[in-house]
């Protein structure tokens, strides 16, 4: 099949559905709406691939959900890139998808370039957003340059065209679909590993501020370290925790686990609320999908502004203690 065939006749959205524990991961849910999404534009079908142990049970989550047809493959192996990758080939061979959309995960990350240098096409790491152009090709958008600009990057001569997506960058879909799913499951037979696991250790962490409904955050508004103090009590009375944008880490004054942006954690509370933050480009690659942001600012001209929900332009010293009081019934 000759270059121009080959992206003709491919059709059709892939999704990989990540498991782990016998629990489909979010980030497959965040991928599957934005597929949704672009199916619309691209009039193509959304079809689901997943691999693990018992994998049955994908049949009763993606109920309700746009899906056409989901690819299932039962193995009891632990995710091992050599291995899984067969199944997604496998796949990805009887399908011939356009366009296959990974989680940038550390587990997508390890299997979507393998299987674009296997097919010999293109993948764009790490999107933040993805379209379709005026030829039908993905439009696959990162920021790029140390976030200075957003790079648009297309894969026009080969398929599929492969994309991994930052976790919570994405909307996910509601389950009000009445689709007829057609479901292919079978076993992955595949010879052992050539990696070896030595040992598995859980690193979630409960209190990790990605996982957090309220996050109060603190930029370089704020002046002092000490000055931390108020907004984390304030975080704590909200039930939330504290994080802040890069300016704070550079200083010591913060980890980089509790750092949001390009270079930090991805995050979507339920509701954020930013003291002291400009809003950099940088800064709202990880929290622009946030539902509800209420941004205190003492510039009026501020970019966070654009994207708030609720703009505070106030200075921030009379606004924090003001909430403390309140919230205490003072
Ligand atoms: C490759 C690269 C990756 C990066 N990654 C990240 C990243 O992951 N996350 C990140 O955050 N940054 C990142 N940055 C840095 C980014 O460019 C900015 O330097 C940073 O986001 C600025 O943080 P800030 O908004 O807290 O500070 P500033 O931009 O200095 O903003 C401070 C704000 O506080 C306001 N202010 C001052 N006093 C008060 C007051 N009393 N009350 C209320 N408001 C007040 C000011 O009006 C101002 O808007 C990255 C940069 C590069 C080059």
């Amino acid at each position: 099949m000759n270059i121009s065939e080959k992206v003709h006749s491919s059709s059709g959205i892939l999704v990989y559905f990540e498991i782990f524990k016998n629990e489909i991961r979010p980030v497959s849910f965040e991928l599957l709406g934005e597929a949704y999404r672009l199916s619309k534009k691209s009039n193509e079908a959304v079809h689901i691939v997943a691999v693990g142990k018992d994998i049955d049970f994908v049949r009763e989550k993606i109920k309700g959900f746009p899906v056409k047809s989901a690819y299932l493959y039962e193995t009891d192996k632990f995710f091992q890139p050599d291995i899984y990758e067969k199944a997604l080939e496998d796949c990805i061979d009887k399908l011939n998808p356009s366009i296959v959309l990974i989680g940038g995960t550390a587990e997508g990350r390890a299997l979507a370039p393998r299987l674009a240098v296997n097919y010999r096409t293109g993948l764009t790491a790490d999107c933040t957003e993805l379209d379709i152009d005026e030829n039908g090709n993905l439009l696959q958008i990162r920021p790029a340059f140390g976030g200075n600009i957003m790079a648009k990057i297309v894969t026009e001569n080969t398929r599929p065209q492969f994309a991994t997506v930052r976790e919570k960058v994405m909307q996910p879909v509601k389950p009000d679909f009445v689709e007829n799913t057609d479901f292919l499951v079978q076993n992955l037979d595949v010879e052992e590993s050539s990696m070896k696991i030595l040992n598995i250790e859980d690193t979630a962490e409960e209190d990790s501020i990605v996982n957090q409904n309220i996050l109060v955050v603190a930029g370089r508004g704020v002046k002092k370290k000490e000055d931390l103090d108020m907004l984390r009590e304030l975080a704590e009375l909200l039930g939330g925790k504290l994080a802040s944008s890069r300016a704070l880490v550079e200083k010591g004054w913060m980890t980089h686990k509790e750092q949001i942006g390009l270079s930090g954690n991805t995050v979507c509370p339920k509701c954020m609320i930013t003291f002291g933050v400009s809003g950099t480009v940088q800064f709202m690659a990880g929290m622009k999908t946030t539902p509800n942001i209420i941004a205190v600012n003492s510039d009026p001209n501020a970019r966070i502004f654009e994207i708030a929900h609720y703009p505070i332009c106030a200075d921030l010293y009379d606004v924090v203690p003001e909430l403390i009081k309140s919230l205490k019934g003072l």
